[in-house]
């Protein structure tokens, strides 16, 4: 195809190209890290409005995080060369599944100013329940149950259809009916937690076809960034919204579910797809919902079953395995350039994942250069890794890298925190990304519960956090009244208090004050219709006491909540209205501090997913950590091997430079304990990987050593690596430790490095 065309395609490949522009029926990109998927689903759009083919509010584009969304409009913008007027449907599921419901919210049993529950919210709700049903909390967790909700919104399943089996596990056979009751208690308090963003869709598409064909016919074009990680629900609903509003007949609603290889019995499954990598453990899904439909809109799926990493959510990378199967006529284009590793990053990357066995396996080259290899240091304990890290990072700053170029990405988020006190230290800017949020920081939460109550009177959750803070003489036993009422009359904590205020049921003292709590905020609604937003939450803020309260504390962190509050306060200015704001911060999954400032980014591996950077350290392989230890405990390969995605996911994000690091000493929940370094070490290629000292400074000194002896258990290296140190671990080789290295199954390749390692410990005290 000769390059001739509109500005934006001539940078493609041919094969990004002929993604882009076919625009016609289901298409799926099924493509390695870094071959311009996003790329290509952002210019898909651009092409799709400069073609004509629909306008900004026709197109529904899915992307997996905010900061992905918003990506991609600045991107479009730039493609264009103009402001996208209207701008298209585009965010994450849960925005546009929330914004769907809004909409419709009546069909719910919802106001359209709902509240969206955080977990927090979700787990107190949940306990008051467990205790209604006398429930021994300690014996059932209230968290555990908003697990297994989660899990079962996750698989689109509403209360009715949960298999019995799997309501029996909690509360002695009382999960399914606790499930229905929570639904029950949500729309009272006129709420929704995330799972309902789509459920609620889903069962509103189902039972209204109207409303439905609606949205079929407003969509013309459909787009979906990261589809190997979406869950069942996710699914039922892109498939409700893809199908042909022609094609449309009257929705099946069945009371059972059928396993998904059920729903597919009869069709020859898809063929080049499916042959490969067939998914284990398929999830139910309802019946007629599986079958082909002959026709599917314009949907574009773009993802790798490389990175699926969100199985332990509910996602199933079946669905992409699936796709031409549930997306008849589809054409499937592969993607094989990387334009964004060099060469030696990228072969450690596809090096590592060739050790997965459930794979559809994909040819990646770059023609980019060779590049730095990899590098793997070993550190005596964390501290020492985050002191080490730190230094090369001041030293990659001093040969001119930009720090927003640098990222750490972790495997647990307790990883974060020694790194943030290194980084305080050193002065060194960073920012937390989707991690422990500004929002959820305790001032924060009531000083949000204060403008939800004047939001949504019906919001008992966030009217019971702040009814007594600060305080007012209101405790326990005035809010458990306050319960009783409402639960009889079946109205909002709110409206009980205005009504028992009334009546003489409450100690004078105590009526006075819930008078006043009552009349105050009977009074901010009315001033909402007149003032800015940004200023009634000033004034609430002050007209309550919760300001005062802080001033007078006399906690080391008062000034610092103070300063979060102000915080808050400016936050609000970048939204048009309290209701706007409210929503943004239920749906904020992935902050993002002073974009704009030079600082190194902390976050998860699952956060760095679709990111890239030129800089990218990977702490912490060590068995236990990374692989996970719940993983290693597991029976089966199915965790490992999304482990070990993690980990390509990880190693992927880089352009110029990654960076691996493991300590041998660490101290988990509390414990310390010394570590052995990850397996992954041993799936990396030697050509592409070299080892070198930590910069942390150590007490111990023996890294290289420590780092020579594990690699000479890497299939690559074979035994012409070696160094002092890795002699003495080898002299130090005992039977006990070799037992020791075959007990714990750890002992693959012979076995020889893990006794290097219980060698290093006993020869040295742990801290
Ligand atoms: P991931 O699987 O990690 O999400 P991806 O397949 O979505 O990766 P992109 O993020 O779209 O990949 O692209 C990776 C990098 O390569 C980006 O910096 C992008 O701008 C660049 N890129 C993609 N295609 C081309 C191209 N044809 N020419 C030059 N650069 C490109
Ligand atoms: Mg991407």
């Amino acid at each position: 195809r000769a390059s001739v065309g509109p500005k934006y395609l001539s940078g493609l490949n041919p094969e990004q190209r002929e993604a882009v522009e076919t625009l016609d029926g289901p298409v799926l990109v099924l493509a390695g890290a870094g071959t311009g998927k996003t790329r290509v689903l952002t210019t898909r759009i651009a092409h799709i409005l400069s073609q004509g083919r629909a306008r900004p509010s026709e197109i529904l584009s899915v992307t997996f995080t905010n900061k992905a969304a918003r990506e991609m409009k600045h991107r479009l913008g730039l493609m264009l060369g103009h402001a996208v007027e209207g701008m298209p449907w585009l965010g994450t599921f849960h925005s546009i599944g929330g914004r769907i419901l809004r909409t419709h919210a009546e069909l719910a049993q919802l106001k359209s100013n709902f509240t969206v529950l955080d977990v927090d919210d979700q787990v107190r709700l949940l306990k008051q329940l467990l205790q209604a049903e006398n429930i021994d909390d300690k014996r059932w967790p209230a968290r555990m149950l908003a697990g297994l909700i989660d899990g079962w919104k996750n698989r689109g399943l509403m209360p009715s259809q949960v298999p019995p089996g799997e309501a029996a596990v909690f509360g002695n056979g009382k999960g399914g009916k606790l499930y229905a009751s929570y639904q029950e208690r949500l729309k009272i308090l006129n709420a929704a937690d995330f799972g309902d963003l789509l459920l609620e869709d889903i069962r509103i598409f189902r039972e209204h076809p109207d409303i439905l064909r609606q949205y079929q016919q407003r969509f013309k074009y459909i787009l979906v960034d990261e589809y190997q990680d979406t869950n069942v629900a996710q699914y039922l609903w892109l498939r409700l919204l893809s199908q042909a509003p022609s094609s449309f007949t009257s929705p099946r609603v069945r009371g059972e579910v059928a396993s998904r290889r059920d729903a597919g019995e009869g069709d020859s499954p898809s063929t080049e797809l499916l042959e490969t990598a067939p998914h284990p453990d398929p999830l139910p899904v309802k019946d007629g919902e599986r079958e082909k439909s002959p026709h599917t809109k314009n949907i574009c799926c773009v993802g790798d079953d490389d990175q699926s990493i969100y199985g332990w959510r509910g996602a199933e990378v079946d669905n992409i395995l699936r796709f031409d199967h549930d997306f008849p006529g589809a054409k499937v284009i592969r993607l094989e350039r990387n334009y964004r590793s060099t060469g030696h990053i990228l072969a450690a990357a596809s090096h590592l994942i060739a050790h997965n066995e459930g794979r559809l396996g994909k040819t990646l080259r770059t023609e980019d250069q060779d590049g730095e290899k990899v590098t793997v240091t070993g550190s005596w304990d964390s501290e020492e890794e985050a002191r080490g890290i730190g230094e090369e990072i001041e030293q990659l700053q001093r040969q001119g890298e930009k720090l927003n170029e640098i990222a750490i990405l972790v495997r647990a988020s307790y990883q974060m925190r020694e790194f943030e006190d290194r980084f305080v230290t050193l002065g060194l800017p960073y920012r937390v990304i989707g991690g422990p949020r500004f929002y959820e920081r305790a001032e924060i939460r009531d000083a949000l519960a204060y403008l939800r109550v004047i939001n949504s009177p019906a919001d008992d959750l966030a009217f019971e956090r702040i009814v007594n803070v600060p305080k007012r003489g209101l405790g326990d036993a005035t809010v458990q009244m306050l319960h009783d009422h409402a639960r009889k009359r079946r109205i909002p904590l709110f409206e009980a208090a205005r009504a028992v205020v009334e009546t003489d049921e409450l100690k004078p003292k105590a009526r006075g004050s819930l008078r006043d709590v009552v009349a105050q905020f009977d009074r901010w609604r009315a001033q909402r219709e007149i003032t800015a937003h940004t200023d009634l939450a000033q004034i609430v803020l002050d007209e309550s006491g919760y300001t005062e309260m802080w001033q007078k504390d006399r906690s080391a962190d008062a000034a610092g909540r103070l300063e979060n509050l102000k915080e808050l306060v400016r936050s609000m200015e970048e939204f048009e209205n309290l209701q706007g704001f409210l929503e943004h911060i239920s749906l904020v999954m992935d902050r993002d501090g002073g974009a704009e400032d030079d600082a190194v980014s902390l976050m998860t591996l699952h956060s760095a997913k679709g990111l890239e950077f030129d800089n990218v350290f990977l702490p912490g392989w060590e068995e236990g950590l990374f692989p996970s230890q719940r993983t290693l405990d597991e029976q089966g390969r199915a965790g490992l091997e999304e482990e070990r995605r993690l980990g390509h996911v990880g190693l992927t994000r880089a352009r110029r430079r990654a960076k691996i690091y493991f300590a041998t000493n660490r101290r988990i929940h509390g414990t310390w304990s010394t570590t052995i370094p990850s397996r992954f070490l041993d799936e990396l290629p030697a050509a592409n990987v070299e080892i070198t000292e930590s910069k942390g400074g150590s007490a111990w000194g023996g890294t290289g050593g420590y780092g020579a002896s594990r690699f000479d258990d890497m299939e690559a290296f074979g035994s012409s690596y070696t160094t002092p140190g890795w002699q003495r671990a080898q002299a130090n080789r005992s039977q006990a430790n070799r037992n020791r290295g075959q007990a714990t199954g750890q002992g693959r390749d012979g076995g020889g490095f893990e006794e290097a390692a219980s060698s290093f410990s006993s020869s040295s005290s742990s801290p």
